[in-house]
C-alpha cells in the first residue's frame, strides 16, 4: 500500500486520483494547513503533522506499506525567503521525521517532490540532473537538504528513492474535478487567469532579468504528467530499481509575458503586463532536460503545450470561483 503525504494539496490530490485510476492501495497523510479535504473526494485520510513524529505513526499503525509518496512541503519561494525557521522545521525536520517513522515500520521505498530550484541560476540551458545544485532561496535550500538526508539513508540504510525534481508545476484534473487553490495564489498562471477574470491584480515581477523579453522564464509541466511520473517511480522503486533523481519539465521554456500572451489568446480575455519589482529568489532561466525521467521512469508528458495547461486551469477557476469551498 502506498503512503501519500500532502495528498490533500495541488499536485498531491492529482496523484490521488491518479491512484485510484490505476486501481493503487493508498491512505493519504495531510494536516489539511494548506491542503483541502475536498480534494480528497473521500479518499481514506490519517489527519496528522511532519512535526509532530507521534501523529505520523498512526498513519503507518496496521497498514502495510510499502513506498511513501511525500508531497507535503511549504513551496513558495517568496515566503521562504521572509520566514525560513518555518520551511526549515515543515521541509527538513519534518521530511526527517517522515523518514524517520517510515524505517520504524520497515517502509524501503520513498518518492520525493523536490524542484527546480535546487539548480538556482543556470549555467547552461537546458539543466540536466548533473547541473550544479547552488539554491538561491531558502525554499530550495530545504529541498536540497532533503535530496541529501535520501542519499545517504540510501547508502546506510538501503531505503531507495527518486527524487522528481519538478520545474513549474501547472494546469488542472481534465475533468474538472481538482484544480489549484492555495491561499493566497502566487503561482503565475492562476494569477494571470485570476486577473483576466477581473477576481486578481497581477503584475510582471521584473523585466530586466537576461533573457529574451527581460522577463523570467520557466519550463510549465501538466500536473496529471507529474503524477504520471510518480507512478513510473513507484515501479522502478518496486522493480528494484536504484536511487535516482529526475527533472520533470518539458523542456520548452516560456517567458512570463508569454505565459500572459497565451492565457490572453487562450481565454479571448485582455490581462495586460504591468511591470512591478523584482521578486526576491528568483532564478531568471529554469528549463529542464528531462530525457533520464522519459529513459528510466518511462515518463511520457500528455499534455507538453502551454494551451491544455492554461485550458484545463481556466475551466477550473471559472468553475469553481470559491476552489474547494462550497
Ligand atoms: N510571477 C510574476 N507575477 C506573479 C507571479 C509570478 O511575474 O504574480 C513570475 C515569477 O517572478 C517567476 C514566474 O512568474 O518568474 C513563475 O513564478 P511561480 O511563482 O509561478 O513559480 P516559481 O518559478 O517561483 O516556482
Amino acid at each position: 500500500m502506498i503512503l501519500v503525504a500532502g495528498g490533500a494539496g495541488y499536485i498531491g490530490s492529482h496523484m490521488v486520483k491518479r491512484l485510484e485510476q490505476a486501481g493503487e492501495r493508498f491512505v493519504v497523510l495531510d494536516n489539511l494547513e494548506r491542503g483541502h479535504e475536498a480534494a480528497l473526494r473521500g479518499a481514506s485520510l490519517v489527519k496528522a503533522d511532519l512535526r509532530d513524529p507521534h501523529s505520523l505513526r498512526a498513519a503507518f499503525a496496521r497498514r502495510d506499506i510499502d513506498v511513501v509518496l511525500h508531497f507535503a512541503a511549504y513551496i513558495e519561494v517568496g515566503e521562504s525567503v521572509q520566514e525560513p525557521a518555518a520551511f526549515w522545521q515543515n521541509n527538513v525536520v519534518g521530511t526527517f521525521n517522515l523518514l524517520e517513522v517510515a524505517r520504524e515500520a520497515g517502509v524501503q521505498q520513498f518518492v520525493f517532490s523536490s524542484t527546480a530550484a535546487v539548480y538556482g541560476e543556470p549555467v547552461r540551458t537546458p539543466m540536466d540532473e548533473d547541473h550544479p545544485t547552488v539554491p538561491t532561496n531558502p525554499y530550495g535550500e530545504t529541498k536540497l537538504a532533503v535530496e541529501r538526508m535520501l542519499e545517504s539513508y540510501d547508502e546506510a540504510y538501503g531505503l531507495r528513492s527518486v527524487r522528481l525534481r519538478y520545474f513549474n508545476a501547472a494546469g488542472a484534473d481534465p475533468e474538472g474535478e481538482l484544480g489549484e487553490d492555495h491561499s493566497p495564489e502566487t503561482h503565475l498562471i492562476p494569477r494571470v487567469l485570476l486577473k483576466a477574470l477581473g477576481r486578481a491584480e497581477f503584475r510582471v515581477f521584473g523585466d530586466d532579468y537576461p533573457t529574451r523579453d527581460g522577463t523570467c522564464v520557466r519550463d510549465y509541466v501538466h500536473v496529471c504528467d507529474l503524477a504520471d511520473a510518480h507512478l513510473g517511480a513507484v515501479g522502478h522503486l518496486r522493480s528494484g530499481g536504484e536511487s535516482l533523481v529526475c527533472n520533470l519539465g518539458n523542456g520548452q521554456g516560456f517567458t512570463v509575458k508569454e505565459v500572459v500572451a497565451a492565457v490572453e489568446r487562450v481565454t479571448g480575455l485582455k490581462v495586460g503586463a504591468e511591470v512591478a519589482p523584482r521578486r526576491p529568489g528568483d532564478s531568471a532561466t529554469l528549463v529542464a532536460s528531462s530525457d533520464r525521467a522519459k529513459e528510466r521512469l518511462g515518463w511520457r508528458p500528455q499534455y507538453p503545450k502551454l494551451e491544455p495547461m492554461i485550458e484545463h486551469a481556466f475551466a477550473w477557476f471559472k468553475s469553481r470561483p470559491d476552489g474547494y469551498k462550497v
